[in-house]
């Protein structure tokens, strides 16, 4: 008898497709082939590869390095502390949450396969998802051979409440409610945490009281944001799960502040994104105590690695750098957008609060090879909405290179 591998592999494996990560997309390193690294080509401080502008995974542009000397080698003999405790103190502090509810994870990734593990059975259970949103969420669902609802998002890239509460409703299976949020790669924000806070902040930054009273109009958008969190969330008998990796380039207040309100929210961040520690695979899930206890229930035991551990600790403690890299993050995406909206071949650029920025243009596809010849690497994002490329925000110099580029490809095409 042969051996055939197909009638062993569980079949929702056998029939998975896997993620496209935006580094498994443009061949980095496969493409990168020997010829095109001459000893004097220059080597980009953010990628460590030659002449490559890496526009297209929405890192940090910048290097941990340079304003981190504690970035040190740890020592590797012994396994790492498998409950983080150094990283959960200081998440502890600056969050202002207790450290049992907070899970460290090997990417926020790991926490999202663990939410199915936890809380789906296979061939069973359902989740529902928003396209376009993350794809993770999806992949990790076929993983684990469990159902993706989809209830995409409106045309104006909202998520479409009614649906998703009938559907709710209707499918006692679904047990999971993904929500990304600012989302990627539409970039706007679909959910907000607190409207209050919003209201302060927003006139204490155009010069008023920081405890300015509410207009009326206010107080009626108030009660009906609070209503759709009671619908959405608090009507729901399964997890909400608001991933929260661009958080750092919103305004806009984090769920972590909902926490005590919903038993069933759980909320996901990253040190892939603001923080620059993409490298280090480090994200965070924030939850009830009693969800945090069933992740590291069904962890594996050592899930960060003691290099990440210590790089994440010192990053942490670095708030100042971050807060500043952020900030010049949000001015150089204004600029971009700005920018990109005078381009001809620009058919509309879509409000951004993470690092980076959606555009539909003319020919997304030639446009983007266009960019590539030039070893300018963006996102294609044209399969999941039509003609758009998602560029990621980088340095004032990267943000440079990539519009000099594009204001010649109009001329080309004239
Ligand atoms: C980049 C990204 C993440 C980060 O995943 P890590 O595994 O922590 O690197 C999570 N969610 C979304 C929506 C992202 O875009």
């Amino acid at each position: 008898m042969k051996f055939n591998l197909q009638n062993i592999v569980r079949k929702n494996i056998w029939n998975l497709k896997a993620y496209s990560s935006a580094r498994s997309e443009f061949k980095l390193y496969g493409d990168v082939s020997p010829s095109r690294i001459s000893p004097f080509g220059k080597m980009s401080a953010a990628s460590g590869q030659i002449g490559l502008t890496l526009l297209d995974a929405n890192e940090n542009p910048n290097d941990p390095r340079t304003h981190n000397s504690e970035l040190i080698t740890p020592n590797l003999n012994r396994y790492p502390d498998p409950l983080q405790s150094e990283i959960k103190e200081l998440l502890s502090e600056q969050k202002g949450i207790s450290p049992d509810q907070i899970f460290v994870g090997n990417g926020s990734d790991e926490a999202i396969d663990l939410l199915y593990r936890i809380f789906c059975e296979p061939g069973k259970d359902s989740v529902i998802t928003c396209p376009p949103t993350y794809g993770m969420y999806e992949v990790s669902a076929a993983i684990n051979d469990v159902k993706n609802v989809e209830i995409p998002l409106t045309t104006s890239f909202e998520l479409d409440v009614e649906q998703i509460l009938k559907r709710v409703q209707d499918d006692k299976s679904i047990k999971l409610l993904w929500i990304c949020s600012p989302n990627n790669p539409t970039g706007n924000v679909l959910l907000k945490a607190d409207l209050e806070h919003d209201w302060q902040a927003e006139n204490y930054t155009k010069g008023g009281m920081m405890d300015m009273p509410f207009a009326p109009e206010f107080e009626e958008e108030l009660k009906e944001n609070q209503r759709l969190m009671d619908q959405l969330i608090g009507g729901f008998n399964g997890i909400v799960v608001v991933d929260e990796a661009y958080q750092d380039f919103t305004e806009n207040q984090s769920f972590i502040s909902r926490l005590d309100d919903y038993t069933n929210l759980v909320v996901l961040q990253t040190m892939s994104k603001a923080h620059g520690l993409a490298g280090a695979r480090t994200g965070f899930a924030f939850a009830s105590q009693e969800i945090i206890a069933l992740f590291n229930k069904t962890k594996p035991p050592y899930n960060v690695n003691e290099l990440s551990q210590k790089a994440v600790a010192s990053a942490l403690k670095n708030v100042e750098q971050t807060r500043l890299q952020v900030e010049e993050l949000i001015d150089n995406r204004e600029i971009l957008i700005a920018d990109l909206q005078q381009l001809p071949f620009v058919k509309q650029v879509f409000p951004s609060e993470a690092n980076f920025i959606l555009a539909e243009v003319e020919d997304a596809t030639k446009v983007y090879n266009y960019l590539k010849d030039q070893s300018l690497i963006i996102r294609n994002r044209s399969s999941q909405i039509p003609n758009t490329l998602r560029f990621t925000v980088g340095t004032r110099k990267e943000c440079a290179d990539l519009m000099e580029a594009l204001k010649a490809y109009k001329s080309i095409e004239v």
